[in-house]
């Protein structure tokens, strides 16, 4: 069966595009006059001049994101009862998301649950999710994720142990805006970690077995970006800004589509509660056999952007902690069959990823 792949609607690229953004929602102010605009924002440009460049009408909500910790099933039920409360039975013209991954995918599921009864964890897994959620607009301000064009919004459930998304077209921007410029005040370290992700999702998605010919060509070029970035001098200079949000935005269509590292990261999440960018990189530094030709070019990109991982992390974890990471690492069998096929758990034996664990 061939499945039948969404884009997003239409972006917009250029220096400084984020000036054009009230531009852009005329259409949507105009459809619908009364109805505000919410808007998520990173709570990291909440003392920034970032927040009085966008068009907020009086009318429209603003929600800080609390991006200390990743996206959570408890998170997103907070901020959808705040909105709903906010909207009073109205509808949203529009919802706008500024930030990195943590901000967007926080939108993207808060987007469904508007139109959507129950809470987020009902939505956790594939094509869930019944009814389009309102017109949604990204202008991402760290690339790597891909959130801004993936068909998924990652949370972490802390009572079932997993960290899954809402998998849906429904999840889709209908809209992405990217402004190179505004990475620019990102840390370097972060910045790092979150572009790498990018290169993450396409070899492991060029490495599987779920693929399909247009996002091959897409993936194929976000991962000659990401090298040109990671093994150039300076990998936030104009051009290397502009470069990785394009990676991002091509690598969000293969973002689905993983193989062993990200099983491998989300149980870094799960169980001490890792960013995401951060865990890959300790995921991939225990898969040089799995992954040889990443894995080298992982590590020169480390050492040529003057990264390190400090290591240890996993050395004195309880025998409870150690089940805990194979459990929530194991559990991702479409991802681990897409690199390792059917038979994977004889590769991956509990012995096996205990060890690795214990290795970063
Ligand atoms: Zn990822």
């Amino acid at each position: 069966m061939y499945r039948n792949a969404k884009n997003v609607g239409y972006y917009m690229i250029g220096d400084g595009a984020l000036d054009q953004l009230h531009e852009l929602m005329i259409p949507q102010r105009d459809a619908m006059p009364d109805a505000p605009v919410i808007y998520f924002i990173d709570h990291f440009f909440k003392k920034t001049d970032l927040v009085q460049r966008v068009p907020i009408l009086e009318w429209d909500m603003r929600i800080f994101v609390d991006t200390t910790d990743e996206p959570t099933c408890e998170s997103v039920d907070k901020y959808a009862s705040e909105a709903k409360k906010f909207l009073n039975g109205k509808k949203a013209c529009a919802l706008i998301a500024l930030g990195g991954g943590s901000t967007m995918d926080t939108c993207k599921c808060v987007g469904n649950l508007l139109t959507n009864p129950g809470d987020a964890a009902d939505y956790q897994g594939w094509d869930l999710v019944k009814n389009p959620a309102p017109y949604k607009v990204a202008i991402p301000t760290l690339s790597g994720t891909g959130s801004e064009t993936s068909r998924t919004g990652i949370m972490t459930n802390k009572k079932k142990g997993i960290k899954l998304g809402m998998n849906s077209d429904y999840s889709m921007f209908d809209q992405v805006l990217l402004d190179p410029r505004l990475p620019m005040t990102a840390p370097r370290d972060q910045y790092f970690y979150t572009g790498v992700d990018c290169f993450m999702h396409c070899f492991e998605y060029l490495d599987g077995q779920y693929r399909n010919k247009i996002t091959d060509a897409f993936a194929e070029k976000a991962l000659e970006l990401t090298k040109e970035v990671f093994l150039s001098d300076d990998m936030m200079s104009n051009d290397n800004r502009e470069k990785l949000m394009i990676a991002s935005y091509k690598g969000g269509m293969a973002a689905g589509f993983v193989g062993v590292v990200h099983p491998f990261s989300a149980g870094l999440s799960i169980v001490l509660g890792m960013h995401h960018g951060l865990a890959n990189c300790y995921a991939l530094s225990v898969l040089g056999d799995i992954y040889p030709e990443p894995y080298r070019i992982f590590n020169e990109m480390m050492s040529k952007q003057g990264i390190t991982l400090k290591k240890g992390i996993c050395a004195n974890l309880s025998p409870e902690q150690y089940d805990q990471l194979y459990e929530a690492s194991i559990v991702h069998e479409k991802p681990l069959m897409n690199k390792l096929g059917e038979k994977y758990r004889e590769i991956l034996t509990k012995e096996n990823v205990i060890d690795r664990f214990k290795q970063m």
